[in-house]
């Protein structure tokens, strides 16, 4: 006997509407052991912290693209966890970062190269500069933001990175510079850290250490 195929085999489907085109969200941060070998020529032996007082970060971070990438800091096992909530905040704030790579990728882990860069960075095992003396950076207790568009003045005429130049001009507000009680500072400030940009010698506007 004949049968009649049920209308909804021959009516099209009713259109699907499109997925909405949010973009998929970023994996999450994540924490990871080093060893001296992953450190490179950042770590020496001599050094004032150990790799296994430091840890590997994995944050995202807003480029200067618009979109979101992720980036890698090394930083002291006591401040990794905040170091993932501050990240995920100047995300929130859609604060603009340049780049964020371990100092290990330069030749020698040279700051000078990775601030002129404008690479965000924080563990290296150096001293300050004329001093002598342990930065806080060598404890993988200090983050540099954005270093050449928010250079180092130790005295009129003497900055770092060298190509900081046309950044010593503080009345430029381009996205990413930073200036006292700004959010982005006070991200950090709140939480007991301390800005460079606050101190006289040098003024240190890219420089955050607790
Ligand atoms: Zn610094």
């Amino acid at each position: 006997m004949a049968t009649t195929p049920p209308p909804s085999a021959t009516t099209p489907s009713p259109t699907t509407p499109p997925a909405p085109t949010t973009p998929p969200a970023p994996p999450a941060p994540t924490i990871e052991p080093v060893t001296a070998a992953d450190l490179g020529p950042s770590w020496r032996p001599g050094c004032p912290t150990d790799p296994q007082q430091l840890r590997r970060v994995e944050i995202n971070y807003i480029g200067f693209d618009g979109q979101t990438h992720r980036g890698a800091l090394i930083v002291n096992e006591d401040l990794a966890d905040e170091v993932i909530a501050i990240f995920d905040q100047l995300l929130a704030m859609q604060y603009p970062i340049e780049k964020i790579r371990t100092v290990d990728n330069y030749p020698n882990a040279d700051d000078e190269l990775s601030m002129e860069d404008n690479n965000t960075s924080a563990f290296n095992c150096r001293d300050i500069p004329g001093t002598g003396r342990w930065a806080l950076h060598a404890y993988g207790r200090a983050i540099d933001l954005n270093p050449l568009i928010t250079p180092s003045v130790a005295r009129p005429g003497a900055f770092q990175p060298k190509n900081a130049a046309p950044y010593l001009d503080r009345s430029r507000t381009d996205p990413g510079i930073l200036h006292a009680g700004d959010p982005v500072v006070r991200v950090f400030t709140d939480r007991g850290w301390r800005w460079g940009g606050y101190w006289r010698t040098p003024i240190d506007y890219q420089h955050f250490e607790r």
